[in-house]
């Protein structure tokens, strides 16, 4: 069997780059001989005899990703796939199964299945890419989008930087894990207003945010792999700050747990 990432926590944008690129070594130019939907709940926005009438018999041709979706193309339609908390890509034998198997896309040798022990994946069809991206309001994806643009997607916005980066509709594909480390890595506390930062400070940013996926995706998501100085090597209450030793601490903010050290990302008074 071949993995194309073993998960340990929540899928994040870097995890689906990997399923993408996993798809695109591995699967392009692959026939699609069946379809199965394992799990009816996960259907998104299409039957299992729309899916088959679809896909069956075409070829895949590419692997896109928006945000944290990724969508396969597949002769004139994609298939989407929402990985949720804990779904994951593998390439299996013919008489092999995983053991929350959801969806198998039987190939002209092995098939692709979507793995996913919480049920909380998606999978569906899209004609077009846009079709996704609108029907889901996704702003620009996190790792291409162009600095100006990511300035205009967050100025004059209220409200915590923390959240708002979480919004997928301004930004798609910025997590949780993501969001922390970006943020203390520019000394910003996440609760700071998102209008109290200057142009400057927002555009470093949403470089600051691209460095950090990419330096996920290129360690493979191994995040104890990450450079010396990253917060996400240890991030939890308590543990020292890779800069200045404090111990990081945790709280809440927008219903998601945060982790920052308290000493290199302080507060800003309020204005
Ligand atoms: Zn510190």
């Amino acid at each position: 069997m071949y993995d194309a990432v073993d998960y340990v926590r929540m899928p994040e944008l870097p995890e689906v780059e990997m399923a993408r690129r996993f798809v695109e070594e591995r699967l392009i130019g692959r026939r699609v001989a069946s379809l199965d939907v394992k799990d009816g709940k996960m259907l998104a926005n299409a039957s299992e005899r729309s899916m088959k009438n679809v896909f069956i018999g075409n070829t895949v041709d590419d692997a896109y990703r928006h945000g944290k979706n990724l969508l396969v193309k597949i002769g004139d339609h994609h298939l989407h796939i929402h990985l949720g908390m804990s779904g994951s890509l593998h390439l299996v034998n013919d008489r092999e199964n995983t053991s929350h198997e959801r969806f198998r896309l039987g190939l002209d040798e092995g098939a692709l299945v979507l793995d996913d022990p919480r049920r909380f994946g998606r999978f569906g069809i899209y004609h077009r890419i846009e079709d996704l991206i609108m029907e889901k309001e996704l702003g620009p994806d996190a790792l291409t989008v162009p600095e100006k643009v990511f300035v205009s997607r967050l100025e004059g916005r209220r409200g915590s930087i923390k959240p708002l980066l979480l919004d997928q509709s301004i930004i798609a594909g910025v997590g949780n894990l993501y969001a922390d480390e970006a943020l203390f890595q520019e000394r910003l506390h996440p609760a700071t207003r998102a209008d109290s930062l200057s142009i400057t400070e927002m555009a470093r940013l949403g470089k600051r945010i691209r460095k950090v996926l990419d330096a996920s995706i290129t360690v493979r998501t191994e995040l104890s792999r990450l450079p010396e100085g990253f917060l996400l090597r240890d991030r939890r209450e308590g543990a020292p700050c890779p800069r200045c030793a404090t111990a990081l601490m945790a709280i809440r903010i927008g219903g998601r747990t945060t982790i920052l050290c308290p000493a290199c990302q302080s507060q800003r008074a309020k204005q």
